[in-house]
């Protein structure tokens, strides 16, 4: 596995991608580093990469206690039991999808007088497999999230439905860039949207036309993973 190979060609597509989106946006590139060992967090930290995803609480944590000098995002379906593991060690949680969840983190941000940033995560593609709220829901669920003043809300998260049709994944990107500047132009206390994070291995180059500003890609930098 080269993993030097794999990013340069990544970057690349990122680049290019970027070429001929209308959006002059900044790119930021999370590697999505879930089932993989510290050694090739540690290869593309040396590459220039600084910033990681991870999806399971256990081993986001262990990961942490491991790498120096690099963020870790968590991009997965969080536990309301277990934000008091990582609320005050990771970048950025994706994967803000419940009041509850809004609510426990809250507490425990407020108890050490920190804020911590959160995306709110929708569910585009409206499938039952997958986490996040409904679409039509993101203002009223972001209007409820003024109230936790030790939250900043920073922007939007999605995982496009996993199909071959094109068409479908793009206009799914396009919902969420429309949402993301319908709320960016009103003004919530704690809110701003500032990242718009979507597109994956398979899609990135599309999210990144249609908007995207940050990037979660595992699978074409690390490899194929043997589960999830
Ligand atoms: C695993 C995962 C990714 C990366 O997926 P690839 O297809 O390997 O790029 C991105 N986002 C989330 C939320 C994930 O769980």
């Amino acid at each position: 596995m080269d993993l030097s190979k794999n990013l340069k060609e990544v970057l690349e597509e990122i680049e290019d991608a970027k070429s001929k989106s209308r959006f002059n946006r900044d790119v930021k590139l999370i590697a999505v580093s879930k089932t993989h060992p510290v050694e090739m967090i540690k290869e593309i930290s040396d590459l220039g990469i600084k910033d990681f995803g991870e999806n399971k609480v256990q081993e986001l944590t262990s990961k942490i206690d491991e790498v120096q000098d690099v963020d870790f995002h968590m991009i997965g379906n969080l536990q309301t039991n277990k934000v008091k593991y990582i609320y005050d060690k990771v970048k950025l949680i994706h994967s803000l999808d419940r009041i509850k969840l809004a609510k426990e983190i809250n507490k425990r941000a407020a108890n050490d007088n920190i804020k911590v940033d959160c995306l709110v995560q929708i569910n585009i593609g409206n499938e039952d497999t997958k986490s996040g709220i409904k679409y039509e829901e993101t203002e009223d669920f972001i209007s409820k999230l003024v109230d936790f003043k030790n939250i900043n809300i920073k922007g939007l998260m999605a995982i496009a439905p996993n199909t071959s049709d094109e068409d479908l994944i793009r206009n799914c990107f396009k919902k969420m860039n429309d949402m993301f500047e319908k709320i960016g132009s009103k003004s919530y206390d704690n809110v701003e949207m500032k990242y718009l994070s979507m597109g994956m291995s398979n899609d990135f180059k599309i999210a990144i036309e249609e908007g995207s500003n940050m990037v979660r890609i595992g699978s074409k930098i690390f490899g194929k993973r043997n589960y999830n």
